[in-house]
């Protein structure tokens, strides 16, 4: 049975309750059990329902799904502290960062253009939150002060070409000077009103006249016919930068505009965006604009033109990884908000350290453990979170990570994957290449893929060993020459899962004769 014909079951499950539905059920059962879906959990709430549905449903229809969750005691007081999308107003440890960023920006509340700046380091190091930190208290102070001082925030992950960051940026601006001409206009225009009743009002603006209070609301009125907002695909790109280029120079101020992730732009549009944007100042004649960009590796920077990177890199800041005690105070400082009292067990906050500072000092996946074994105590209606938890948390993360990974994977990828996985669960020890290209071939054939060469092969399976999905050492063979052995570094079932959930790899019906051809040569 396929899995579709499955999935229809489960649909048609509840109307077809006297033709022994149990069956169908239970094997489904089976499947969600050998970690086939994603979300095995719900597929278990799921068949609990439909089981009861059908026998004796009155008694315990009354006691919904959500019943036996909301008996326990809630662990956490607020959990929305633990997730990626909260911004914490305290980071400690980043003093010394955050006060570099802000020496550096602090120019622009006077009016002059900050130095370029990039900041780089490893995923979770504080980069993002110390970055909008110090945004939201620059864009604070500058309205404190009535400078005008704007920052602009892009994720160059989501926002990752030229044309969509100039797009975005465009649209901002002109947005803003929309409003700024809006606002200016009901002043001019009550002034007007003003004005016509008794002329002598003007005598204290820069007005001579009424004819040049019209003159100006004249010119207003044009200005912001002239906007138009940038449409997200379409325009040719230099149509695009003026736009912005316009928007931004209608009129005095210091604009800086911090590019997240800036690597994944390069990387997927090259530097032209940056080197539109750091060569601006020269042109701009109201304005200035300052860049900072953020990046989690700092080798972006050898696919830069020359001048852009001397430009970007005027000043540099280091966020080096945390150790555990530094991701202790983090935690405790996250805890103290995020759980009840006295729910969490002493070990937690170590551990879940401890975990994430093997984890290049990734902060996030400190904070991700903290809240995944909160949950999971939640789970198990308990009062506390144990040192288990936290265990239990690690396997969790590490294997979503994985499906994640493996259900990334190209098509290729994922056959040479599986046909690894095919000759690991047959026994076959010391796996080496010509074996993989073997079984790999007349997978291809099966499901009607294109058959790569074995190089390229070889080359997809040391990617697989980068991803960290397979391992592949080189043993020498003596006089023999030297050769790969490959071995699957993840879990084998769960796995296997993921690749037959993809609807390509699903079509295969019987593996069995494959193994054959690892001897077929
Ligand atoms: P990066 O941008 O370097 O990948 P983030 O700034 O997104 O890292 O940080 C990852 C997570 O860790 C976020 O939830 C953030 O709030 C938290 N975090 C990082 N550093 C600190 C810190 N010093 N204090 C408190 N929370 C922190
Ligand atoms: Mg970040």
């Amino acid at each position: 049975m396929t899995d579709e014909s499955n999935d229809h079951d489960t649909d048609d499950g509840p109307t077809s309750g006297e033709s022994g539905p149990l069956d169908d059920s239970s094997s489904l059962l089976d499947r969600s059990g050998a970690g086939r879906s994603g979300t095995p959990d719900l597929d278990d709430i799921v068949l609990d329902n439909l089981d009861t549905g059908d026998e004796d449903a009155s008694d315990e229809a009354s006691r919904g799904l959500f019943d036996d969750l909301l008996e326990g005691e809630p662990i956490f007081e607020n959990k929305e502290v633990l997730r990626p999308s909260y911004t914490p107003h305290k980071l400690p440890h980043r003093e010394e960062q955050i006060n570099n960023m802000a020496t550096i920006l602090v120019t622009a509340l006077r009016g002059d253009t900050p130095s370029n700046i990039l900041i780089y380091g490893k995923t979770g190091t504080g980069k993002t939150a110390s970055a909008k930190f110090v945004s939201e208290e620059l864009e604070t102070t500058s309205q404190k002060y009535e400078v005008p001082c704007e920052v602009e925030y892009i994720n160059c992950e989501v926002t990752d070409t030229q044309y969509r960051v100039l797009a975005q940026l465009a649209n901002k601006f002109i947005n803003k000077n929309l409003g700024v001409i809006e606002d200016r206009l009901a002043d001019l225009s009550d002034l007007r009103s003003r004005a016509r009743d008794d002329a002598s009002v003007l005598a204290e603006t820069s007005f001579a006249s009424l004819d040049a209070l019209e003159a100006e609301i004249d010119a207003l009125e044009a200005d912001r016919d002239e906007f138009e907002e940038v449409p997200m695909t379409g325009w040719p790109t230099d149509r695009v930068y003026s736009s912005f280029f316009d928007a931004v120079d209608y009129h005095e101020r210091v604009v800086v505009i911090m590019l997240d992730e800036i690597d994944k732009l390069v990387e997927k549009s090259g530097d032209d965006t940056l080197y539109n944007l750091s060569r601006m100042n020269s042109e701009l004649e109201n304005s200035r604009v300052s860049i900072m960009g953020i990046s989690n590796d700092l080798k972006f920077t050898d696919f830069l033109d020359p001048r852009v990177k001397s430009s970007l890199g005027e000043e540099e800041i280091v966020f080096p990884p945390y150790d555990a005690n530094q991701l202790r105070d983090i935690l405790q400082a996250r805890a103290d908000v995020a759980f009840k009292g006295d729910a969490l067990s002493d070990d937690v906050i170590p551990l879940c350290a401890a975990f994430a500072a093997q984890e290049h000092g990734d902060a996030r996946r400190a904070l991700d453990l903290l809240r995944t074994a909160g949950e999971l105590a939640e789970r198990d209606q308990t009062d506390d979170v144990e040192e288990d938890h936290v265990r239990q948390a690690q396997e969790k993360i590490e294997l979503d990570r994985v499906v994640e990974v493996v259900r990334t994977l190209p098509t290729q990828s994922k056959i040479v994957l599986f046909a690894i996985i095919l000759l690991e669960k047959n026994g076959v020890r010391n796996i080496n290449t010509g074996e993989v290209f073997n079984i790999y071939k007349n997978l291809c054939e099966e499901i009607d893929a294109d058959v790569l060469t074995q190089r390229r092969v070889t080359d997809l399976i040391s990617e697989l060993d980068m991803l960290g999905i397979v391992n592949a050492v080189v043993v020498s063979k003596g006089r023999y020459g030297r050769t790969k052995e490959i071995s699957l570094s993840v879990p084998t079932d769960e796995t296997e899962a993921v690749l037959l959930s993809d609807s390509r790899l699903g079509d295969i019906e019987d593996v069995q004769p494959f193994v054959q051809a690892r001897f077929d040569n």
